[in-house]
């Protein structure tokens, strides 16, 4: 193998991409390669699971999962706190297999790493402060309260783009709730999958836990869909697009089963007469070129007022002309590659349908004429009415919109079917607060001032109608992860008192 650091990470030359109860099986499925984006070729290969592969790993989630949910939270919490230091030992290594695997440049492949490591923190302190509630129960000397119970097994599905970070949001979280796991990453993303379950398999074995992370690499139609309609796993947390969330919805609701779906978005940016142009064109560089536009919470439409819509294109052609676009490990470069070939020509494709519809290029829309998957990023001029504008292109594509108000402006912003990330640029105290009420954006997160990407970990994140509904990370989320039992205890000696004031079968006294 070229790349020697890989080695500290356990990734040989095949590797096994089935690990259960922390034993890697031999894989009897497909060979499955890991190919480097920036240049198109093969960095490792990886042996796939089948059906009976994937029957083991779910045995040794389900058993792992009886002897880890009675061990006391805070101490569940100390093995998180061991998985956390690995993580940090190995950010470097893990943060270049990242941005070699997916191409996203190095700053923002030791940034996942980072995320790891800042909610293994979070599900640390979580795991010492759970909150519960206890209720006034109508009845004298009864007390009802909450208890929360660790949910079982759980199915992870995670998209390429974030090949850690959103594995790290889920299981984490998950782990210190009580919950075994069963992963099934991304094919894109394999090698980065590989790596994270060494760590799991070092830390939770040495405790005797090694069932609690598992993972199963394989197709969707043998794992992916197995795991949807698999009533062992009560829980589905799938990242991914909106079309693979419609599908996990509908047959995870088939047999009851909770989803937690994290889909795409169709994130804009409002731009009022009164921003800081300055501010505003930063965050939109960050936010629509960064990991060359294949983030969820990607820009992808601007919503500029007209009297600052001209300056604003110029200004923005300007720093789209300085990105630099090339190898993700050089620390020079801004963008780099798409994920593959495909996304290549879905962009391509797209361009061709923007100018049928009437969008003018402004800037970029070329695939650059090299090794691996790059493109240009792109500025289109879009008619309001363009029907390409509802879909999510996976790419560096950025729509501009005109708007004369900022009712208009939230209008546009909340026309599309994907709710995720939305974001206005203004210095106006009613405009913010507009936007931020139940008239403004429809979207599960709203910023002033701040671009549509780069969450931190504390709040819940997560988007509204086609993204999914789901909120991870921090906030509350935690309770997806769990089972609420609402308890009453009578601790008089005498009957049970019913409540609503009901008698029932206590004799009369005449
Ligand atoms: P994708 O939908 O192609 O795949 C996501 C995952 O789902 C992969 O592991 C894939 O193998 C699996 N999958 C696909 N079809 C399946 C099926 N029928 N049954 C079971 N599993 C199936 O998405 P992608 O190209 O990897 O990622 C890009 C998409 O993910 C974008 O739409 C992006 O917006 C979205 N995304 C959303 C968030 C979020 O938090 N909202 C975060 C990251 C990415």
């Amino acid at each position: 193998m070229e790349h020697s650091f890989l080695k500290k990470l356990g990734i040989e030359k095949e590797n096994s991409g089935i690990c259960a109860g922390g034993v890697w099986l031999k894989g009897s499925g497909e060979i499955l390669d890991s190919i480097n984006p920036a240049t198109g070729q093969k960095i490792a290969s990886v042996r796939q699971g089948n059906a009976n592969e994937y029957e083991e790993v779910i045995t040794a989630a389900q058993e792992a999962f009886k002897l880890w949910r009675n061990l006391p939270a805070p101490k569940r919490g100390e093995i998180v706190r061991e998985l956390r230091n690995e993580f940090a030992q190995y950010k470097k290594e893990l943060g270049t297999l990242v941005s070699l695997e997916v191409g996203k440049i190095i700053a923002e492949g030791e940034g996942e790493i980072q995320e790891a490591i800042d909610m293994a923190d979070y599900a640390v302190g979580l795991s010492r402060s759970f909150p519960g509630k206890v209720l006034p129960s109508e009845r004298p000397e009864h007390h009802m309260y909450e208890i929360w119970h660790p949910l079982g097994p759980v199915g992870i599905i995670t998209a390429f783009n974030f090949p850690i970070a959103v594995w790290a949001w889920n299981a984490l979280i998950a782990a210190v709730c009580g919950d075994s796991m069963v992963w099934k990453p991304s094919s894109e993303a394999p090698l980065t999958a590989i790596a994270t379950q060494h760590i799991c398999n070092r830390v939770l074995s040495k405790h005797g836990f090694a069932g609690v992370c598992n993972l199963a690499i394989g197709p969707s139609e043998d794992i992916g869909e197995k795991m949807a309609s698999d009533r062992r796993l009560p829980l589905i947390s799938a990242t991914g697009s909106c079309n693979m969330g419609k599908k996990m919805a509908q047959t995870v609701a088939e047999r009851f089963g909770k989803t937690l779906l994290e889909l795409g978005g169709n994130n804009a940016i409002i731009v009022m007469d009164d921003a800081t142009l300055d501010t505003a064109i930063q965050s939109i560089l960050f936010g629509a070129v960064g990991t060359a536009g294949q983030r969820c919470t990607t820009t992808r439409r601007i919503i500029a007022h007209k009297k600052i819509k001209d300056e604003l294109i110029s200004r923005l052609t300007l720093a789209y002309k300085q990105v630099s676009i090339g190898d993700p490990l050089d620390t020079n470069t801004l963008m780099g590659p798409l994920i593959n070939e495909k996304a290549v020509n879905t962009m391509m494709h797209a361009l061709e349908q923007i100018k049928k519809e009437g969008g003018k290029i402004l800037f970029g829309g070329e695939k650059l004429d090299r090794e691996g998957f790059f493109v240009t990023p792109t500025i289109v001029l879009a008619p309001k009415d363009m029907p390409m504008l509802e879909k999510e292109t996976f790419a560096p594509i950025l729509y501009i919109l005109e708007c004369e108000s900022l009712d208009e402006a939230i209008e546009m912003n909340n026309s599309v079917s994907q709710g995720l990330s939305s974001a206005l640029f203004t210095n106006n105290v009613q405009n913010e607060h507009k936007f931020l009420s139940p008239e403004g954006s429809d979207c599960g997160i709203a910023n002033v001032n701040i671009g549509t990407s780069g969450a931190e970990i504390g709040g819940a994140f997560g988007g509204e109608k086609e993204t999914g509904g789901g909120r991870e990370a921090g906030s509350d989320s935690w309770k997806a992860y769990m089972r609420r039992q609402t308890v009453t205890v009578n601790y008089s000696k005498k009957p049970p008192a019913l409540s609503q004031g009901i008698q029932f079968g206590t004799p009369k006294k005449k």
